[in-house]
């Protein structure tokens, strides 16, 4: 531990922003680093409490933040980038885009501000990368086995890059052009730039990952070919299902899935050709669902132009602060201001959409209701995006062609090891634990690829 009295000096200082008259005309991160000086006084904050929750039952993944913290402080890098990497493939990425489980089990947050724990984390993996000591690890000796990871999320990631490490021959397949799964496609560039995506890549290639684009697997190729060539498959497919809206209006144009329409601006700002993209350049926006993915849609219709953008939730506004049924050191369902809710727009909190109304077949209006009084509520609107979250896995197809159990939600059943009912076939991410976070991607990929290993090695 590195100061007794830290926690008593320093007070929680956040992570910069750029200021919202330079951010909305762009798509570059919004979040700017805190200078090394303020870093340290940061870590120095942490008490080394003894019983750190934040690695036990805040961090999925129980990344050793007291260690970290304590050689930030230090002033060693180099050991914190070691430490954190240890637990964490990718902390670049979790640095910037968890919400910070282990946050909400300091124990500084038992009275006051947690300890600043995902920007310290992002700094560590940037100064890493940049110190250039973030090297491939190709493993010493090969195991012989042969593995399919289908999907290239960050659970199909982890996954891969902790079996090639392990000597084993690691094949990707995924169906999109480009490796990534939501963190290429469906997380806003203003939230994590996709460089750091590619150099990752270019990192497991290094390690002996094979990556094949464009594949869909089941239907270009067959899963009994699959078998017959692979001794272990690892489904990441993700929660592919998305939740719709069944009201009256629902196929009017102009009302659209918030992946479809994050997807888009982010295949643009690649460089990449979509024909007629969904865009709100000039239109009144109407985001249903009140999450992040909502707020992702928000902070891209705001980029693109749109005149009006209106946030609508179904339940009622959180509370502000950790109310008794949410208990320190659990995850608390707060009121929460994004940077894409700062860059202007309106929020209503317990309303139900009851119907769109439309012209020539183009959506105009919604209409809905508030859940508490019943009183009617009705809104112009020229798009209306749905950011309502998923349902499951797709069970068609690859799913049902492999015969693995499904759980009550409809997501794929695991054993802890991440094992299904079919010997040698391992799942991970979202494809188990339905919409979820990268953190716990990452965890479930480490853990499915500790499954193989076991299972290759007998
Ligand atoms: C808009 C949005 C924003 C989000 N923001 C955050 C955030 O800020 N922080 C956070 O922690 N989490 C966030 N999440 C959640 C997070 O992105 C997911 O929990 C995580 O990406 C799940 O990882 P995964 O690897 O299981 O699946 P995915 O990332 O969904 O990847 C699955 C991959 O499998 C591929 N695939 C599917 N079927 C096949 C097939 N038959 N053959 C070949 N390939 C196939 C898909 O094309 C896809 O690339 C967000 C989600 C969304 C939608
Ligand atoms: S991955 Fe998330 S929960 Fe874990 S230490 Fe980093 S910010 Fe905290």
């Amino acid at each position: 531990m590195a100061r007794l009295d830290g926690f008593l000096e320093y007070g929680r200082e956040e992570a910069p922003h750029r200021t919202i008259e330079e951010r909305v005309k762009d798509y570059r991160e919004v979040e700017l680093p805190l200078p090394e000086t303020a870093l340290q006084a940061q870590a120095a904050r942490c008490m080394d409490c003894g019983i750190p929750f934040c690695h036990g039952s805040g961090c999925p993944l129980a990344n050793r933040i007291p260690e970290m913290n304590d050689r930030i402080h230090r002033g060693r890098w180099r050991e914190a980038a070691a430490i954190l990497h240890a637990t964490d493939n990718f902390p670049e990425i979790t640095g910037r885009v968890c919400p910070g489980l282990c946050e909400s089990a300091c124990t500084l947050g038992l009275h006051g501000d947690a300890v600043s724990i995902r920007h310290l984390e992002r700094m560590v993996a940037d100064r890493a990368w940049a110190e250039g000591w973030v090297e491939p690890l190709p493993p010493r000796m090969r195991m012989g086995g042969k593995v399919a990871i289908i999907g290239s999320g960050p659970a199909g990631l982890a996954a891969a890059q902790q079996l090639a490490r392990a000597g084993h021959d690691t094949v990707v397949f995924e169906r999109e052009g480009r490796i990534g799964g939501l963190l290429r496609y469906g997380i806003p560039d203003f939230k994590l730039s996709k460089t750091l995506i590619d150099r990752r890549i270019e990192q497991m290639e290094a390690e002996g990952v094979r990556f094949e684009t464009g594949v869909a697997v089941g239907e270009e190729i067959s899963v009994s070919y699959l078998r017959k060539r692979f001794d272990a498959i690892v489904l990441a497919i993700g929660a592919g299902v998305p939740r719709d809206l069944d009201v009256p209006g629902r196929d009017l144009r102009g009302v659209h899935f918030a992946l479809d329409y994050l997807g888009q601006q982010i295949r643009l700002n690649a460089g990449e050709i979509v024909a007629d993209p969904i865009h709100a350049i000039g239109k009144r926006v109407l985001v249903i669902g009140g999450g992040d993915t909502g707020s992702d849609c928000l902070g891209t219709a705001i980029r693109q132009g749109a005149t009006q953008v209106h946030q609508i939730e179904l339940l009622s506004r959180p509370p502000e602060k950790r109310p008794f049924d949410m208990p320190w050191p659990a995850w608390p369902k707060l009121f929460k201001t994004t940077t894409s809710h700062e860059e202007g727009c309106m929020r209503s909190w317990g309303f139900a959409t009851d119907w769109l109304e439309g012209r020539d077949g183009r959506v105009t209006r919604w209409h809905g209701h508030d859940k508490h009084s019943g009183e009617t509520l009705s809104l112009e609107a020229d798009l209306v995006i749905l950011a309502l979250g998923f349902l499951h896995v797709v069970q068609q197809g690859l799913v049902e062609q492999f015969g693995v159990e499904l759980d009550a939600f409809g997501n794929i059943r695991v054993d802890a090891e991440g094992s299904t009912n079919v010997p040698g076939v391992f799942v991970a991410g979202d494809a188990i634990l339905g919409a979820s976070l990268v953190v716990r991607a990452v965890q479930t990929g480490r853990q499915a690829a500790k499954g193989v290993n076991d299972y290759l090695r007998g």
